[in-house]
């Protein structure tokens, strides 16, 4: 006897079973929903059950193009094996078996513009239509995070960093090693052995989505993507419901609010919770940062700031702590830098110009020392580290 109430599906008994199924009166997945509806014999008050249509296009809900697709290669297989009106009643994949009844097949297919969701590239290997034309398949949202995860399972730690946002930051060994090393110690990834996504959503302007899948049959996670022109890239991944995507900012706030108050037991406890669940979070990693700063850490502070910076090379606040933190390691080149990009982001940052001259000074580089020490006291005439700079020069 178990003492916890299974969330699997109770059909299967192996995917998740996100969907109460009117007909059986049980949780099951969308898998074992399409092997029923596909009959149309569900009860007409359960949203998923499907509506009559003349084609093999399908009136239903779906919660994930996976699912859709799935029941339109459903739906394909049953059209192909019943005797049809627009043939005359011939059946499909007998026509296919001659070659008028090919001609005539594909001739069907191609005179009108069919759904680009409907899987054509399956019903021409079903009724192997060589010369049905089939546009190129663009990938999805869903493609891109099953790639993903399919590369998380072999182990292909590199290769993800193509699906990601903004990989050109990938191109710094520092973050690059960062990022792999994250990725290899979260201890759900790396016993990844098998996936099921169960559902999917697209942004009302169509430029990000979020796909939701269970791992090893009892983890959860979201992942985020942006889309850039045609494709689309991850943007983060949460360790959790896809409910709990817009909470990531609520959390954040909690925690700053804690680390205020100088609360840094409280502030501990929630930075623990939230650490496995927003993994990929930049403000996350920042405060994290910000905690052992204020417990004087040095060494744990630099590893968070600087994973701040990796996960979002906008955030020009991490950015001005971790150039800092560099400059303290003598790391005076990668400083530099980090301080010349934060400069270039945002032209009125005194402290940061004030901290490269700083390096300037001690170059002996006195010229352009001088030039961003009066361009800082331009901005801010009574900036008190400009001007003893200056005076030092
Ligand atoms: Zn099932």
């Amino acid at each position: 006897m178990s003492f916890f109430k299974s969330d699997k599906c109770k059909i299967c008994k192996k995917n998740l079973g996100h969907r109460f199924c009117f007909r059986t009166g049980k949780d099951i997945c969308w898998q074992d929903c399409n092997e029923m509806r596909i009959d149309r014999k569900c009860p007409s008050e359960c949203s998923y059950a499907l509506k009559e249509t003349d084609d093999l296009s399908l009136k239903t809900k779906a919660d994930s193009i996976a699912e859709y697709t799935d029941l339109l290669k459903k739906q394909i297989d049953k059209w192909i094996s019943l005797p049809q009106k627009i043939f005359g009643d011939e059946i499909p994949r007998n026509m296919a078996e001659s070659e008028s009844g090919q001609q005539r097949l594909i001739e069907f297919f191609q005179q009108f513009q069919i759904n680009s969701l409907i899987p054509l590239s399956y019903l021409k290997d079903k009724l192997s239509l060589h010369d049905l034309k089939v546009a190129s398949h663009i990938k999805s949202y869903e493609d891109i995070t099953i790639e993903f995860l399919e590369m998380i399972i072999k182990q292909e730690w590199k290769q993800t960093i193509d699906l990601l946002n903004n990989p050109d930051r990938y191109d710094n060994e520092e973050f690059k090693k960062n990022y792999l090393l994250r990725l290899q110690s979260n201890k759900i990834l790396v016993k990844l052995t098998d996936f099921f996504l169960v559902s999917s959503a697209l942004s009302q302007d169509k430029k990000k989505a979020l796909v939701y899948f269970q791992l090893n049959g009892k983890y959860n996670i979201t992942i985020s993507l942006k889309r850039k022109n045609d494709n689309w890239l991850i943007s983060e991944k949460i360790f959790g419901k896809p409910e709990i995507v817009n909470s990531e900012g609520q959390a954040m706030q909690q925690i700053a609010v804690l680390l205020s108050k100088n609360k840094l037991s409280d502030c501990f406890e929630l930075l623990k919770k939230y650490s496995s669940i927003y993994v990929d979070s930049s403000d996350l990693n920042y405060y994290w940062g910000m905690y052992y700063m204020i417990s004087n850490n040095e060494d744990k502070a630099f590893n968070f700031i600087q994973t701040a910076v990796e996960l979002d090379p906008e955030f020009l606040e991490a950015k001005g702590i971790y150039a800092t933190m560099l400059t303290q390691r003598k790391k005076i080149d990668s400083a530099k830098l980090i301080f010349e990009e934060i400069i270039k982001k945002n032209p009125k940052d005194i402290k940061s110009m004030n901290n490269l001259a700083s390096i300037y000074i001690s170059e002996k580089r006195k010229d352009e020392a001088k030039k961003l020490l009066e361009k800082c006291l331009i901005i801010d005439p009574n900036f008190e580290y400009a001007k003893k700079n200056l005076e030092k020069l």
